[in-house]
């Protein structure tokens, strides 16, 4: 379910309004096909030619019961035969949707071939049971209207049952808070026929009511779009219908344009010098298999880069999947006040959020991108990840975005009068550890082909680096390679991500080097979060602070003005739910302790002597536990303060 924040008469007469925008047309559509179905096909004329002369209509009972079957039969086989090619062949999404329709018709084809005997018998069947219960001098049991009220009861009962015990516990987590209102709308639409067909005299008058109040909340709707762009933006993130019309009817760019965003262009320190920043996120890398983690995955890019600059023992990811970590990491949000409707698999940010690349363009820096993803940062997609990203360019293969990362910089390295440059390159190859290297037997051979696809993105990370290869030492950027989750890799029975906020899921290497940079390992607990105001500050402008951004500067531990406190620092990550994400999960880390909070089940671990996380100590540091709790507590409730001024 996405954020529910909007209130007041006027958000929800507007949101009505712009429902109405996407509501009244759909449904006068839906209701004009109705209503020809009926015309066409006179229903009543059927089930009348069906009725026997004493009043039983056993052959509409019969035709009934395999329309009900058939209808159930066809929606089983499909959703077996997609899953059993889901669960046991390797065919991809694509190949999946064009078979589907041919199993589609081949099973509703066996349908049609047998429905007329099968008819026939449901119809002997219902006769002999209906004799039998006329015998003891009855009335039939096979009326029309029973036979219809019959009918839909089963399917009721059929759908809740296939949903609860075969649908819904293959497909796991599901949101389905987005159909209820397109259902609600259907269900009041059938009502309020109804209803029509029994007024008489007053329909004039009811008619012009309904008109007029479409018409109120439809200018309530066009007023708040053009005279409180905030609110529009507020019921775009929280209403998913009026979301659409909205995106839809008006240009989110435009709306943001008309809002005073905060002051994002960043002040410079006086006398600050403004050097190059090259930003590398991997996908899904945990920090327990890079080398500057004692690693064994062959990375030596990263290596390298640990030897000469400040790793971070202690870094975590805002969340547990790519959808919510992005977004937290280039705005400085926590994940929990991120605003932002999910979009296929990213999340499509509210546009007044501003991101990293915008504030280094608005200080004067030269902006480029390289990304993986046209679904995260496509401009089709309008998710606000790609913003102030002067150049870009993506590019799925991470080897081929490598090169033009490079041929890029080459270019530019050539020019004399440089701007100092902000790169960011998103790499996604460890997502897809298990697609590149092929079905593992063994959880040795499972870890070893995910530390094969780190030592790919390795070499992604050096074909960047060598752009820079003939620069002086003094001239270097400052290189930031990090993640935005880690991999369970069979870790708390997960596979994967996106499920749990144990350190193997949240746990992400964070290194920083470049030039004036002395190497070290910093103990101190920071957070990706604490991105955007740290770069900046490396960056030779002052970090912003305040109630729009939950980060915090930590540059100086990366200059080493302040070494670190092991016990301090203080990290959280949330499991936000949305689309197919169970959520509900939130962790804070703050020195050795980490607690979380998984649906009121609270779980405190040792990090330092158990850092696998299999030993709750819970209930032997109750003081511990106790003042974490109230950290995590405070941090949730905060979420509901707005990040916007
Ligand atoms: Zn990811």
């Amino acid at each position: 379910m996405e954020g529910c924040h909007t209130a007041g008469a006027i958000a929800a007469l507007a949101t009505a309004g712009f429902v109405a925008l996407i509501a009244v047309p759909a449904l006068w559509a839906g209701s004009m096909v109705v209503r020809g179905v009926i015309a066409a096909w006179r229903p009543a004329a059927l089930v009348e030619a069906l009725v026997d002369a004493d009043g039983a209509a056993p052959r509409l009972a019969g035709w009934v019961a395999v329309i009900w079957l058939g209808a159930f039969g066809l929606a089983f086989a499909m959703f077996q035969s997609v899953w059993t090619m889901f669960a046991h062949t390797a065919f991809k999404p694509n190949t999946l949707s064009l078979l589907a329709p041919m199993f589609a018709v081949a099973t509703a084809l066996g349908i049609v071939a047998v429905s007329r005997p099968c008819a026939q018998l449901f119809a002997w069947i219902a006769r002999r049971l209906d004799a039998r219960w006329r015998r003891r001098g009855w009335r039939t049991l096979l009326r029309p209207p029973t036979i219809v009220a019959v009918a839909i009861a089963a399917a009721l009962v059929a759908l809740v049952a296939l949903w609860r015990f075969a649908v819904k516990p293959r497909l796991g987590p599901i949101d389905t808070s987005l159909l209820h209102a397109p259902a609600a709308g259907v269900v009041a639409a059938a009502a309020t026929h109804l209803v029509w067909l029994r007024l008489r005299g007053s329909r004039w008058w009811i008619g012009m009511g309904g008109a007029a109040a479409i018409a109120a909340v439809l200018a309530t709707a066009l007023a708040t779009a053009i005279a409180r762009p905030s609110l529009t933006l507020e019921i775009w993130g929280d209403r998913p219908l009026a979301g659409i019309a909205i995106e839809g009817v008006f240009s989110l760019e435009s709306i943001r344009g008309r809002i005073p965003l905060a002051e994002f262009r960043p002040v410079a320190r006086p006398a600050a010098a403004h050097p190059d920043v090259l930003l590398i996120t991997i996908d899904t890398v945990r920090a327990d298999h890079t080398p500057p983690y004692g690693g064994r995955a062959e990375m030596p890019a990263l290596r390298e880069l640990g030897t000469r600059g400040i790793v971070f023992d202690r870094a975590y990811a805002p969340s547990n999947v790519t959808r919510r970590s992005i977004p937290s990491m280039v705005t400085g949000i926590a994940p929990n006040r991120v605003r932002g409707r999910v979009v296929g698999w990213a999340l499509r940010l509210d546009p007044r959020h501003v991101v990293l690349a915008e504030r280094m363009r608005a200080g004067g820096y030269d902006t480029a991108g390289f990304m993986c993803c046209e679904g995260f940062w496509g401009k089709e997609l309008h998710t606000g990840l790609e913003r102030g990203l002067a150049h870009l360019e993506i590019e799925p293969r991470g080897s081929a975005l490598a090169e033009k990362a490079r041929s890029w910089l080459d270019v530019r390295e050539q020019r004399a009068d440089r701007a100092p440059l902000f790169v960011w390159m998103h790499i996604i190859e460890p997502h897809n550890w298990t697609q590149a290297t092929g079905e593992a037997r063994t959880e040795a051979d499972r870890r070893a082909n995910y530390d094969r696809s780190l030592t790919a993105s390795d070499q992604m990370v050096q074909t960047v680096l060598t752009a820079f290869h003939r620069r002086a030492s003094d001239q270097m950027p400052i290189v930031i390679v990090t993640a935005d989750h880690g991999e369970a890799l069979g870790e708390h029975g997960q596979p994967y991500h996106s499920t749990d906020l144990y350190d193997s899921q949240i746990r992400v290497p964070l290194v920083v080097a470049g030039a004036g940079i002395t190497p070290r390992h910093v103990a101190e607990t920071v957070s990706v979060t604490d991105l955007v105001p740290t770069v900046l500050d490396l960056a030779g402008f002052v970090p912003p602070a305040g109630a729009s951004l939950d980060g915090r500067s930590i540059a100086e531990l990366v200059t080493g003005a302040r070494a670190g406190d092991p016990e301090g620092g203080i990290a959280f990550a949330a499991m936000i739910k949305d689309r197919s994400n169970p959520g509900g999960i939130t962790a804070v880390i703050k020195g050795r302790w980490k607690l979380i909070d998984n649906n009121a089940r609270l779980e405190l671990y040792d990090t330092r002597n158990d850092p696998g996380e299999r030993d709750n100590v819970l209930g032997e540091h109750p003081q511990d536990a106790e003042r974490l709790r109230r950290l995590l507590g405070a941090h949730t409730a905060a979420a509901s303060i707005s990040p916007f001024p």
